[in-house]
């Protein structure tokens, strides 16, 4: 099978929002095929995050009719706007698809994160045409669900990202970055910024 995998300019999911939080992480991954020791709290996001298609499974989604099938792990991909990548979690019946994130920090969603689930929610719309469409994001305990839904403000918005990311990744130059104090101080790469 070929996928939009194989396309030297797709982008993974993930780096929209890595992009959004500083232009230079995914800068980094793709031109530097650089990724630093994990951090302590990293792993433990991880572990939470491990659980969640488990409880996932008890939890009653807001609108999506029973039954539906659960998908941990769901490959998804757009070829219309060039990404792919593995939502945590795919839910769908015969005519409801739901994407499911699940972020660790239990601050309100950011702009980034709900950006991150509508790119996820693009490639899910190739995939189930015909379906109903939505997001969940689950923060912090998993107990409050945000639902997010395809806008087309947002669609422009990953439209630039995506082509931001593609036009970083031609160049050796690191990008420039208005990242903050407060978010240097809890990013991987601060080790290997040097002008930070
Ligand atoms: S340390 Fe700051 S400038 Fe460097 S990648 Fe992280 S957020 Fe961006």
């Amino acid at each position: 099978m070929t996928t939009v995998f194989s396309e030297p300019e797709a982008v993974p999911v993930s780096y929209v929002r890595q992009y959004l939080f500083c232009p230079r992480v995914p800068w980094f991954k793709m031109v530097e095929a650089f990724e630093p020791p994990m951090p302590s709290w990293v792993e433990q996001g991880k572990r939470w995050h491990q659980k969640q298609p488990e409880l996932q499974k008890k939890r009653q989604i807001k609108g999506l009719q029973t039954p539906y099938q659960h998908q941990p792990d769901a490959w998804v991909e757009s070829r219309q706007y060039g990404l792919y990548g593995y939502a945590d979690e795919v839910l769908h019946n015969s005519r409801q698809a739901v994407a499911v994130e699940y972020k660790h920090d239990k601050r309100p969603p950011s702009t980034a994160q709900k950006l991150q689930l509508i790119a996820y929610l693009l490639c899910l719309r190739e995939q189930y045409p015909q379906h109903e469409i939505w997001g969940i994001l689950y923060k912090g305990g998993g107990k409050k669900q945000y639902r997010v839904e395809i806008r087309p403000d947002d669609i422009e918005r990953i439209k630039q990202v995506v082509q931001a990311i593609r036009a970083n990744s031609q160049s050796h130059l690191l990008p420039e970055s208005s990242a903050q104090a407060a978010q240097c101080d809890q990013c991987e790469y601060l080790r290997y910024c040097n002008d930070r």
